[in-house]
């Protein structure tokens, strides 16, 4: 057997996982396993920006990012986490300047800011520039930068290998088991401290702007052994994804002046948030977006709206708007401007639909995002394993796989890249210092075991149903009736169909028998992962009755806190979901109506 030992490894390789290497590899032995090239995780596709009140061009306080923090939250994000995050935001910013980082600069030369949804001046409601940037391709400096501090650091890299197992040893972590692609060999990595920091499960949607690798590996591993998954039912549809394909258009493009459109040519957010506008929060933009459909005022009658950030477009919302620069000037943009801050965006829609974004506008709608819910966690990123807190020894959770909870039922954007800077850190730390306390626990006699059952389960079916088939059915019924609006007769249907195919999962065949790089046998691997997930969101999305954030019930459509304002925890036991529930830790802001 392959044993290797380290006192930390940490399971994924972006920005949470490589910010928690980096800090845990100062004062433990660290090794970090990725399935996927540690430069290609989810986190280098992150466009807009990153939070932090820095006030480079305007007016700008921490307290303002907390209280909107909780705002967007539904104030269902807990408190003292949210002020945890939001106060080491300004530092942790200059940290990545430090390390290199190539952010946009203003004329002056300090790091550009520019708006994004929900961020505001608390004083007049009007959006402020929060979002610290480079160009929009925030996300992909933030991961060769900290790759880079890693490699400096020393730190053990295993990339492509698959981890499809965590060993528990009497309650506390002990390490994980893993498949090397390129062999198919099992690994066991013997640890101290164990790190998840595997990103997303947004594939659960047909339209997604997630990665393929967004499979939710983290939480159906430990769902399976006996942890739950917090907040599942909350799934942020982001509003602007490219038409079908689902393609992140950045928040940053409303952010520098682009406007949502109907058939019409009316600006429509102007009636659903009269002071935020196309910057109000992602999930009242997806419900207005979805309304506006609805009542037929699509492009064409079709299920899409255009984002327009054309200059002319631009500039005569910018007068009407009374948007100025930061020196008091006018607001008017050129096509170079638009490209040199946009120039992804332009090239992902000349390359994928041919549109041109500075002359035509672009057919978008909301698409499948990010995780709100996921392993629950403190704010050092210590597992909690039931409804009063009790913190798993051994065992550590980071970035969008972990539910601290700071994003409650509604992410704030640039919150997601300060939450894996932040606890990706204070998680390494921890799980370290914790490290350094305890000695390496004995592995069982077989620590392979669950992992040989999973993997040779499922090349071992006689069946003959096919993955791609089973996934598809899962995503179209979740993107239909567990996704933007919600209905018990909805997500009643939803759950009867994905517990059909999970049966049907029972007889899928895996073509693939070999060994080398059998990504035939890990995605349908993963594909059970998803199934698990998609089940778990049915069941607590169910389960609450009202709406909130991201869950929008047409049955219940008020936010009722007298009876949910609670955070949901699942577990899976016998192929059953139980549900139990925490309260919300609330410090200076009551819980009032959200007004945009
Ligand atoms: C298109 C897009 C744009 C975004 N833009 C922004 C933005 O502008 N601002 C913002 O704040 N947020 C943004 N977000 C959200 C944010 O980028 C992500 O939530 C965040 O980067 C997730 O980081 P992470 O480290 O948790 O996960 P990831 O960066 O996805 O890393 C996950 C890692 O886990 C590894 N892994 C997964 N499963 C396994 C396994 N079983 N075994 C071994 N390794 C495994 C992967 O290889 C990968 O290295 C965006 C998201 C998307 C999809």
């Amino acid at each position: 057997m392959n044993i290797h030992k380290f006192e930390v490894i940490v399971v994924g390789a972006g920005g949470a996982g490589l910010m928690a290497a980096l800090y845990a590899s100062k004062n433990a032995d660290t090794a970090v396993i990725s399935k996927l090239y540690p430069t290609r995780s989810h986190t280098g596709t992150a466009q807009g920006g990153v939070g932090a009140a820095l006030g480079n061009s305007e007016e700008d306080h921490p307290e303002w990012h907390i209280y909107d923090t909780v705002k967007g939250s539904d104030y269902l994000g807990d408190q003292e986490e949210i002020e945890f995050m939001c106060s080491k935001a300004i530092a942790t910013v200059y940290e990545l300047e430090h390390m290199g980082l190539p952010f946009s600069r203003t004329p002056e030369g300090k790091i550009a800011q520019r708006q994004f949804g929900g961020h505001t001046n608390n004083d007049t409601g009007l959006p402020v520039r929060r979002a610290c940037y480079a160009a929009d391709r925030t996300g992909h400096m933030i991961l060769q930068t900290l790759f880079q501090q890693c490699i400096k650091n020393n730190v053990n890299f295993y990339d492509e290998f698959q981890v499809i197992d965590l060993i528990v040893v009497d309650g506390s972590a002990a390490g994980v088991v893993a498949v090397e692609l390129l062999t198919g060999e099992l690994h066991v990595f013997h640890s101290k401290s164990v790190i998840f920091a595997t990103g997303g499960h947004g594939r659960v949607w047909e339209i997604t702007s997630n990665a393929y690798a967004y499979s939710g590996d983290g939480v159906a591993i430990t769902l399976r052994r006996g942890i739950p998954a917090e907040d599942m039912e909350f799934f942020q549809f982001h509003p602007t994804g490219i038409y079908r394909l689902g393609i992140l258009i950045t928040e940053g493009v409303r952010g520098e002046g682009g406007v949502l459109l109907n058939d019409k040519g009316d600006r429509f957010m102007e009636e659903y948030a009269p002071t935020a506008k196309d910057l109000a929060s992602r999930d009242v933009i997806s419900r207005a977006m979805f309304l506006e459909m609805q009542a037929g005022r699509g492009i064409g009658g079709n299920r899409y709206m255009y984002l327009d950030v054309r200059p002319e477009t631009v500039n005569k919302y910018a007068v009407s708007d009374g948007r100025q620069r930061p020196d008091g000037t006018p607001y008017i943009v050129t096509a170079e401007e638009i490209l040199s801050k946009l120039p992804d965006i332009v090239d992902f829609c000349r390359t994928y639909i041919g549109i041109d974004p500075v002359t035509q506008p672009m057919p978008v709608q909301p698409t499948a995002h990010y995780a709100m819910g996921g392993i629950p966690t403190n704010k050092y990123g210590e597992v909690l394993i039931d409804e009063n807190n009790t913190i798993m020894p051994g065992l550590f959770a980071a970035g969008e796989v972990a539910c601290v909870s700071v994003h409650g039922a509604n992410r704030l954007g640039t919150n997601s890249l300060l939450d894996i800077l932040v606890f990706g850190k204070y998680s390494g730390l921890k799980a370290a210092e914790c490290a350094k306390g305890t000695d390496f626990l004995s592995l069982p006699d077989d620590p392979t075991d669950f992992t040989r059952a999973q993997l040779n389960g499922l090349l071992n079916t006689t069946g003959d149903e096919r993955p791609e088939i089973i996934g598809g059915e899962m995503k179209k019924v979740m993107n239909d009736l567990v996704g933007v609006f919600r209905t018990e007769e909805g997500m009643t249907t939803a759950l009867e169909t994905v517990r059909e195919l999970q049966e049907r999962f029972k007889h899928v065949r895996v073509d693939d028998k070999g060994k080398i790089f059998n990504t035939d046998l890990l995605a349908t691997w993963e594909l059970g992962n998803l199934l698990d997930l998609a089940e778990v969101t049915a069941v607590t999305a169910l389960a609450r009755k009202e709406s909130r954030g991201a869950h929008a019930r047409e049955d219940y459509p008020k936010r009722d806190d007298k009876n949910w304002m609670k955070h949901s925890l699942a577990w899976l036991r016998d192929g059953e979901i139980e549900l139990r529930y925490k309260p919300v830790v609330i410090t200076k802001f009551e819980p009032k109506e959200r007004v945009y």
